[in-house]
């Protein structure tokens, strides 16, 4: 029933072949430190609402703190909340985990899931590093917050100057979501996180590739993906639905960014999930992939050693 693949791991028949089990779409929100964009984040609960989508929606602590009813709100409609980061968005100079210390990082992590929880009045287990720049001590640092998943490594990313992304130590990643080894993000390991790596075909699969290629461009991106992985996450940010003259943005942020932001761009990202939708992709969250890849009657230790990674893909498959 079970081969192994290239390192040793076991993969369950079928997981490869893109038939045995369906496509899984997780449409998640990054909320930014913007003063201003909250009004993005209505018209996109709003459109989530139309499109009977739930998504995941991570929040930098401080635009928690700032909308409380927002992130209540986000959880009353059926969304989950995660943190992205303390002040992430409005610095000059931004939170980097890629580079920060370990204690840092903790204070960071700290600040933003007490705000979370304070503001949904549940304590949040999933993270989305700020830019997707993590390393193996956010892992660390996550796991002793009591955090279950992150949604950070940009597999098969690579921006080639023209965004974050400008270095190749995750490209190999796995594209399909797995545990990560705590000595190398980008190899399976036995971390209690799980890792649910945002979607790429070189460039990342979110508003501002749809914005800038194209929606023809993006499907035919989703389908490279499609045929390697089960899994298609796609973030936008509330900012992207606002005028930049509206919000507050550091000095720093390029003019050229701010100038695609619009209320118009929901139509474009409406269009996406008509395509997705339409394509066979049934959406999904983060947290119940995670449920049921998890015994919870197991000690995490036990559930870790024995864990065969893609073993619960049948699982879902047969739901
Ligand atoms: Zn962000």
């Amino acid at each position: 029933m079970f081969t192994r693949n290239g390192n040793g791991q076991h993969l369950a028949n079928g997981n490869e072949d893109g038939k045995t089990v369906p496509l899984q779409f997780y449409f998640t929100i990054d909320c930014d430190w913007v003063p201003g964009s909250q009004v993005g984040l209505v018209m996109l609960l709003a459109l989530c609402d139309r499109t009977h989508l739930k998504g995941t929606i991570f929040f930098a602590g401080r635009f928690a703190d700032a909308y409380p009813h927002l992130v209540r709100n986000c959880r009353d409609r059926g969304h989950q909340v995660g943190t992205h980061g303390w002040a992430h968005g409005g610095l000059e100079e931004d939170e980097d985990f890629r580079v920060a210390d370990y204690e840092q990082q903790r204070r960071w992590i700290h600040q933003a899931t007490d705000a979370v929880e304070k503001a949904a009045g549940i304590r949040p287990v999933v993270f989305r590093a700020p830019n997707l720049s993590i390393g193996e001590t956010t892992l660390r640092a996550l796991e002793h917050e009591g955090y279950r998943y992150d949604s950070s490594i940009p597999a098969r990313r690579f921006d080639m100057g023209f965004g974050r992304v400008h270095y190749l130590k995750y490209f190999w990643s796995p594209l399909e979501p797995y545990r990560p080894s705590r000595d190398n993000l980008a190899a399976r390991g036995e971390s209690p996180l799980i890792e649910v790596p945002p979607s790429s075909c070189l460039f990342p699969i979110n508003m501002a590739t749809l914005r800038t290629l194209g929606l023809p461009i993006v499907q035919r991106m989703i389908r490279w993906i499609g045929h390697r992985s089960r899994h298609l996450v796609f973030y936008c940010h509330p900012s992207e639905f606002v005028y930049a003259k509206d919000q507050v943005f550091p000095d720093a942020m390029s003019k050229w960014n701010q100038k695609g932001m619009c209320p118009a761009n929901l139509s474009i990202l409406e269009a996406l999930l008509d395509y997705v939708l339409k394509h066979e992709y049934r959406p999904a969250q983060m947290m119940e992939t995670a449920v049921r890849r998890l015994d919870l009657e197991q000690p995490i230790g036990l559930k870790a050693g024995r864990f065969q990674s893609d073993r619960t893909y049948l699982e879902e498959g047969q739901r």
